[in-house]
């Protein structure tokens, strides 16, 4: 009996892993034709000084349009395109075109804004990936320690030998490391203190727990007084409301970013918001 439930649990997971080969790989070719025909682009959403309410910095995130008009999250795409090696190409592109996009800002008056993008595990360990940082710095002539790379926590917690390694080596170019998505991954303490990071991102699901229960902002809480005792810089991910943002800033983070500030936006857009931000004096 055993054995006719695993022939036919194989045969269902194969019949369904059928559809699931054939879509990606459907998505896989729209992608790179997406990707040579412009289809994809990089919006900016702002982080700021939860206090003053004052812009900080900015984070790059890829947006993708198929011709039809419709939108297809990073969320689905980004794993394409690391499964197929696209992400090696469109990586670098996304590193570059934010660091390009950080020096029209600063050419516009905006200096002290940071810049922090997105890197996939993929990137990180391809054998190219630092040269590829380092010639995207030089060619686009963004100040280094105005960039930087966000990893995630999980990625974090893999080869910890090679990302020590790796780590040492982007902090010798003057860019700084955040972890993304910090708290779902479990680092441990002793682990955290070997490496050579600048910040942590409280991942958005602890910050929508802030105001969900008695003991939701326990996270939150645990997480601005690990940066605190390691001396690392925290932000919190998509704040939302204003209580949120209010209870952040009563444990003492002192950075956010989420749709409560602002959305994601294009470049220009983005440069007017600053502006308007300037004239209105808050900047
Ligand atoms: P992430 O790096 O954690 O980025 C934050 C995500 O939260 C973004 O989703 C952003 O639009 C969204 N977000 C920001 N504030 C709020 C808020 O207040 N409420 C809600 N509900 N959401 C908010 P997005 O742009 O869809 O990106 C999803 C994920 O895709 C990113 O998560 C990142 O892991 C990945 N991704 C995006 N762009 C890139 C990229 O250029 N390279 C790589 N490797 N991954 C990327
Ligand atoms: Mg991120
Ligand atoms: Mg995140
Ligand atoms: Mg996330």
């Amino acid at each position: 009996r055993a054995k006719t439930q695993q022939r036919a649990g194989h045969f269902y997971f194969s019949r369904s892993m059928g559809v699931e080969i054939r879509e990606r790989v459907r998505m896989m070719h729209a992608l790179r034709t997406g990707f040579s025909q412009n289809q994809l682009f990089v919006v900016y959403q702002p982080q700021v000084d939860l206090s003053t309410r004052k812009p900080m910095g900015a984070e790059a995130l890829l947006r993708w349009q198929t011709p039809d008009g419709k939108f297809v999250s990073p969320d689905r795409f980004i794993p394409i395109a690391e499964y197929s090696g696209l992400i090696i190409d469109l990586g670098e592109w996304v590193m570059r075109t934010s660091m390009q996009e950080l020096v029209a800002l600063r050419a516009a008056g905006h200096t002290g804004f940071t810049m922090s993008i997105n890197v996939s595990q993929v990137q990180f360990r391809h054998p190219h990936f630092m040269e590829t940082l380092r010639n995207a710095l030089h060619d686009t002539g963004a100040p280094p320690e105005y960039v930087e790379l966000e990893i995630t926590e999980s990625m974090a917690m893999e080869e910890p030998d090679m990302l020590i390694k790796m780590l040492a080596q982007i902090k010798q170019t003057g860019v700084t490391i955040a972890i993304d998505d910090f708290g779902t991954g479990f680092s441990s303490l002793s682990y955290l203190q070997r490496l050579q990071i600048d910040r942590l991102k409280i991942d958005r699901a602890f910050v929508t727990e802030i105001t969900n229960s008695a003991r939701g902002s326990s996270i939150a809480e645990m997480v601005v007084q690990l940066g605190r005792n390691l001396g690392l810089a925290v932000i919190a991910e998509g704040v939302e409301d204003e209580r949120q943002a209010q209870i952040l800033q009563n444990l003492g983070c002192p950075l956010g970013q989420g749709f409560l500030f602002a959305r994601p936006m294009t470049g220009e857009a983005l440069l007017g918001w600053l502006s308007d931000d300037a004239l209105a004096g808050v900047a």
